[in-house]
């Protein structure tokens, strides 16, 4: 079972694909938490991805593409596809490796999430910097230690409103034609992103059920 998960920023993506990782037993790529790491590792492309990713913009397609194809070859597992394709380049470059290797997507699920819910999501986002996990702390509490691990928690310096606002607009010039790529194939279901993690989860657990 291969799965990519749509939505705009703060629509919930890496919460969903971390328990679908435990349930089914998948591979989670984050192409953004790939990005980091090699901004972590102090690399000279971690250097040039930083100066990207901090503004909101999207990192190159040809570079993206050669990062997944190789961990893609990594893996025998079924794969969580998060933030990835972000373009219709990439949708298509996807789809030609999947080919390639003899594998396909099973189920592209869009968390549809209302714009006017991303800011207040996103504000209270706190992302930990030693296991990833991903909190939502309540406004106006001094949070900074992970309740999972105990590593130190921090904000994205993309998750700034005015970082957020761009990040939106650069969603709706080029990851929105995306959806329109994937609702010609067929394989595209939308679920309702603006309720509870578990019953988010619920509703992708039964779509999942569906075209299994
Ligand atoms: P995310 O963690 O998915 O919100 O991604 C954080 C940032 O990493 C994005 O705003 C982009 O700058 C960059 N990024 C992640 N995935 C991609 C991708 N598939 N194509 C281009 N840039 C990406």
């Amino acid at each position: 079972m291969n799965i990519v998960l749509m939505g705009c920023p703060g629509a919930g993506k890496g919460t969903q694909s971390a328990k679908l990782q435990d349930t089914f037993h998948l591979k989670h790529i984050s192409t953004g938490d790939v990005l980091r790491a090699e901004i972590a590792s102090g690399s000279d492309l971690g250097k040039r991805i930083a100066g990207i990713i901090d503004k909101g913009n999207l990192v190159p397609d040809e570079l993206m593409i050669s990062m997944l194809e190789n961990i893609v070859k990594a893996t025998d597992k079924g794969i969580i596809f998060d933030g990835f394709p972000r373009t219709v380049a990439q949708a298509e470059a996807l789809d030609a490796m999947m080919k390639r290797l003899e594998r396909s997507i099973t189920a592209v699920i869009m968390i549809d999430l209302p714009e006017s819910e991303v800011v207040n999501r996103i504000a209270s986002r706190r992302q930990c910097g030693k296991c990833g996990a991903i909190l939502h702390i309540t406004p106006g509490t001094p949070a900074n230690k992970c309740p999972v691990c105990g590593g130190e928690l921090y904000t994205r310096p993309d998750d700034t409103p005015e970082r957020v606002k761009h990040r939106l607009e650069v969603y709706h010039t080029d990851t929105l034609p995306v959806k329109t790529y994937y609702q010609r194939s067929g394989s595209y279901v939308e679920i309702n992103g603006d309720q509870t993690p578990e019953k988010v989860f619920e509703d992708i657990v039964n779509v999942l059920k569906k075209v299994k």
